[in-house]
């Protein structure tokens, strides 16, 4: 059985008023309207600290990025122990907007996954194709080369989360029909199996892009898909908890 994990991504989006959020989905997931999935909420860094407070030990903390390095002459940049520091557990990586806006290549992605694990962390690993990538029938080509060239040695379910983004799926309100969700989480389940052994069949792979509370459900219950990666929807503590309640029993 797999604990799902809902995810939320604020994105660079929130101030300190944006707390009330956390506090109130920390107060839903006590109350049980979440069920038994896993909650994590990835405010801006500038929030993490604060957020851990109001997230009362029972919504998981999570960074957006990190760097490959621990330390030193890398102005504005955050390390993954940095965000250990504050209280983190997860760290995104490899989200197509950091791949579009700061080159982000699989072998710079790769090498923030290997941070993560040497500061504790448990990365969530996007990927995902583009419009014109679909488009051209490159979909599971795409997914498996991000996979396998982004993922260092040593992953296991303890230490790693596959999030499958469809770009264009992010932040439009499109979202590909449950056959092809299926197809891709298929796919990408089988690779890591292929790659990892049978231990790879409990690591979550969520899906990710324009899930709201009206898709909710029937996104979460394909095969294979342990959860979501929330982005605008994840703004608000009630829609946010909405799309978690379809693991309430
Ligand atoms: C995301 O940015 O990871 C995301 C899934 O965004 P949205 O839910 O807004 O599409």
């Amino acid at each position: 059985m797999i604990r799902p994990l809902v995810a939320g991504n604020w994105k660079m989006n929130g101030l300190k008023a944006s707390l009330g959020e956390v506090l109130a989905v920390a107060e839903g997931v006590a109350s049980g309207a979440t069920g038994d999935a896993e909650m994590a909420i990835f405010p801006p860094a500038t929030l993490l600290y604060a957020a851990t407070v109001a997230a009362k030990g029972v919504v998981a903390l999570g960074g957006q990025d990190c760097a490959a390095d621990a330390d030193g002459a890398h102005t504005g940049d955050i390390s993954a122990e940095m965000l250990a520091d504050l209280g983190a557990s997860f760290v995104i990586l490899g989200h197509s907007e950091r791949r579009a806006d700061h080159g982000e290549t699989n072998e710079i992605v790769n090498a923030k996954v290997k941070a993560a694990w040497r500061a504790g962390l448990t990365p969530i690993l996007c990927i995902g194709e583009t419009q014109e990538e679909r488009d051209g029938g490159q979909t599971l080509d795409v997914v498996g080369w991000q996979l396998r060239d982004s993922l260092p040695e040593g992953a296991s379910a303890a230490n790693l989360v596959i999030a499958y983004e469809p770009v264009w799926a992010i932040g439009t309100g499109l979202t590909p029909t449950v056959e092809d969700v299926a197809e891709v989480h298929a796919v990408i389940r089988q690779s890591l199996v292929d790659r990892l052994g049978e231990g790879a069949a409990a690591i979550r792979i969520l899906y990710g892009g324009s899930v709201k509370p009206s898709n909710a459900a029937e996104l979460l219950a394909v095969p294979n898909v342990n959860g979501a990666l929330v982005g605008g929807a994840s703004l608000n503590a009630v829609d946010f908890l909405s799309i978690a309640g379809v693991y309430k029993a």
